[in-house]
């Protein structure tokens, strides 16, 4: 079924029966469109991930709705219940995140999945989303882009994932919790080298918004050296491998993480003639790949 769209500029009517995905701010409450405030307003009901949440969100526009709690530990449950109502009742519902657009690493997919089954007609009414606002201000390539979400907690699972990675040529973006983005940010060090261009974009839209941007090498000293980098929500935005990596052998790759192991004890020209000593490999070619030029010679 192909679901109608309104082809006026500017339409905030509201059909019956009907599933809205509304995206909401990521910190700064003014960040929401004029017509996700209209809509709310008219909603007769809204799924919300945590009520208190929403509440101030709706205090802060003068609102009031009906609101039902929708999360990761009962969206299963009660998505048949809620599909069944806005088909019999013929409502008009909307879906909201605490932050940002539902479904991006948040719930929803079962909902707007059941209701797309039922042939409910689902709209979105789009708005922040912090992988994308991250994106659009780092200053790597966005043409293409590969949204990874959250890595695996537990270190070996992560650097797994992250080795997983090597090849992707797009830019990439994660999720971080605070706690871990030290952590992460040495592992994607340790796997991607410390010449690989990284973003952390800390508490974006709100009032300590940081960026840290530069070669992991540096990002990563930076952070250490700031205690609150470790505070807040984190989008990690990592620029994708260049060509000449991938056209690096086994070998080159493992000289390059041995110089970027040694850097860290020894100063890394004599890092880079220990591993060529070591290896084999011509010390101008260790030199190169060390420093992100990958090309023969
Ligand atoms: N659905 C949301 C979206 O559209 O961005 C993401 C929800 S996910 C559960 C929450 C994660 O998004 C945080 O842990 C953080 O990685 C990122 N995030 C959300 N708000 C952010 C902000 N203001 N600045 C930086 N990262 C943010």
């Amino acid at each position: 079924m192909t679901a109608t769209v309104s082809s006026e500029r500017i339409s905030l009517s509201i059909e019956r029966p009907a599933l809205y995905v509304v995206a909401t701010p990521i910190g700064n409450l003014a960040d929401i469109s004029y017509r996700a405030v209209t809509l709310m307003a008219q909603m007769d009901m809204l799924l919300v991930e945590d009520t208190r949440m929403t509440q101030r969100l709706l205090q802060h526009y003068s609102l009031t709705a009906r609101l039902v709690a929708l999360h990761e530990h009962n969206e299963a449950d009660i998505v048949g219940g809620i599909i069944s109502r806005v088909v019999s009742e013929g409502l008009a519902v909307a879906l909201l995140s605490d932050a940002g657009t539902p479904l991006i690493a948040d719930p929803g997919f079962r909902l707007v999945r059941a209701a797309r089954e039922k042939e409910i007609p689902v709209f979105s009414v789009p708005g922040p989303c912090a992988a994308i606002a991250a994106l659009s201000i780092a200053g790597l390539p966005s043409d293409r882009f590969a949204f990874e979400g959250f890595l695996p907690p537990r270190k070996t699972a992560r650097v797994r994932r992250l080795r997983l990675l090597l090849a992707e040529q797009r830019t990439m973006i994660f999720y971080e919790a605070p706690h871990r983005v030290l952590a992460t940010i040495d592992d994607m060090h340790a796997v991607y080298g410390s010449e690989r261009e990284v973003v952390v974009a800390r508490e974006l839209t709100k009032l300590h918004e940081t960026l840290y941007c530069g070669p992991l090498g540096t990002v990563s000293a930076a952070m250490r050296c700031d205690e609150n980098a470790a505070r807040g929500e984190i989008v990690i935005v990592l620029s994708g491998a260049k060509d000449e990596d991938l056209t690096a052998t086994g070998d080159e790759h493992k000289a390059r993480q041995m110089v970027d192991i040694l850097s860290h004890q020894m100063p890394k020209a004599d890092a880079i003639k220990l591993v060529a000593e070591w290896t084999g490999l011509k010390r101008n070619r260790v030199y190169r790949l060390a420093h992100g030029d990958q090309s023969e010679n």
